[in-house]
């Protein structure tokens, strides 16, 4: 694939080749008319090659992944960048705004939105201005999220192959993924069961731009509401790790701490039946055989549920966050995995 070396405007913003350019963009007005504006940054390397876009806060708890964006991209000397870096660290800020997750004036969550809609709602129209610019720019994009605040987990990719997205795209993305190093990869088969994931799958914004033939994962990085330092070091050396796996920045960085990754191939929620306290949860990253205990629930009295594993499970995500009602989430697991080693080429 070849690339060509130009300008990148967006709005006020123009970066030429070899320069960094940061700016505000107006996305939408509030009621006293004034402007709701995302912050924007771009790296546009001396040399030509793809253009990566780093996507943050589509949820807006979800903090380490800007602070990564925020962190690493100052550092990178355009001189020596091959392509471009294109972020949009909090891509929904009225979100960010409201330290919660979806948007507040549409209660809708924007990472189900996309390609979004011009005449729609708040959150339609910011997927919708968004997802223009993904597609006029964007060669490759990296989503960041984080699980919920309710829950813990070590860092993981999630790519998706999707039957409306060609192979080579969706190996792309596997590819990107694996570059990133995390201690697991989802591969998420939506050909086949989608009731691993609730809600509108197909508005999810690396669906979409699979859809549109731009390789892109999502990376959980960390948890909501809280800066891990750890975590974003490790998200900032991801990124690199990816540059580097795209021929877009010479240095390979460090190795990932995380030696042998999985490829979870299936994975699904645990819920609890009863309220309660859940305690004793399996840590994330290990492995709990059938027959043993995930976590359990107690009241003031005693145990009133044990949750045990029905098969053996590799822990994704616990729950940190002990109070629980009926039908609340107390894990996300794989049930089936490969290790890397075991990982033909
Ligand atoms: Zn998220």
């Amino acid at each position: 694939m070849t690339y060509d070396n130009r300008t990148l405007v967006w709005g006020e913003l123009k970066a030429e080749p070899g320069q960094f350019v940061t700016g505000m963009v107006k996305v939408a007005e509030l009621s006293h008319r004034g402007p709701v504006l995302m912050p924007v940054l771009i790296v546009n390397g001396a040399k030509p090659g793809p253009r990566l876009w780093l996507n943050g806060a589509v949820h807006g708890d979800e903090l380490n992944g800007p602070m990564a964006i925020r962190n690493l991209l100052p550092a990178l000397e355009p001189e020596k960048l091959s392509g471009a870096i294109i972020a949009t660290p909090i891509s929904n800020p009225l979100a960010f705004q409201a330290r919660q997750k979806n948007t507040p004036q549409d209660s809708l969550d924007l990472d189900m939105q996309f390609p979004g809609d011009p005449n729609g709602t708040l959150s339609q129209r910011l997927a919708h201005l968004l997802f223009e610019r993904i597609k006029e720019m964007a060669t490759h994009l990296i989503d960041c999220h984080t699980l919920g605040t309710h829950f813990q987990a070590l860092p993981y990719t999630v790519f998706k192959r999707i039957p409306a997205a060609s192979s080579e795209i969706s190996d792309q993305a596997e590819r990107m993924a694996r570059a990133f190093g995390a201690t697991a990869h989802c591969r998420v088969d939506l050909g086949g069961s989608l009731n691993e994931l609730p809600g509108n799958v197909s508005g999810f914004l690396d669906v979409q731009c699979q859809i549109h033939g731009i390789p892109a994962f999502m990376a959980e990085l960390g948890w909501g509401g809280v800066l891990q330092p750890e975590i974003v070091s490790f998200s900032e050396r991801g990124f690199l790790a990816v540059l580097h796996d795209l021929e877009m920045w010479p240095e390979a960085p460090d190795p990932a701490p995380y030696t042998a990754p999985r490829t979870i191939t299936r994975r699904r929620f645990l819920y609890t039946d009863h309220g309660g306290l859940c305690i004793d949860g399996a840590a994330p990253g290990t492995v709990v055989r059938a027959g043993e205990r995930v976590c359990r629930i107690v009241d003031m009295f005693g145990t009133v549920q044990e949750i045990i594993a029905d098969e053996d499970m590799y822990i994704i995500a616990s729950r940190q966050n002990p109070p629980v009602d009926t039908g609340d989430r107390v894990a996300f697991v794989g049930l089936a995995w490969e290790q890397e080693e075991d990982i033909d080429e």
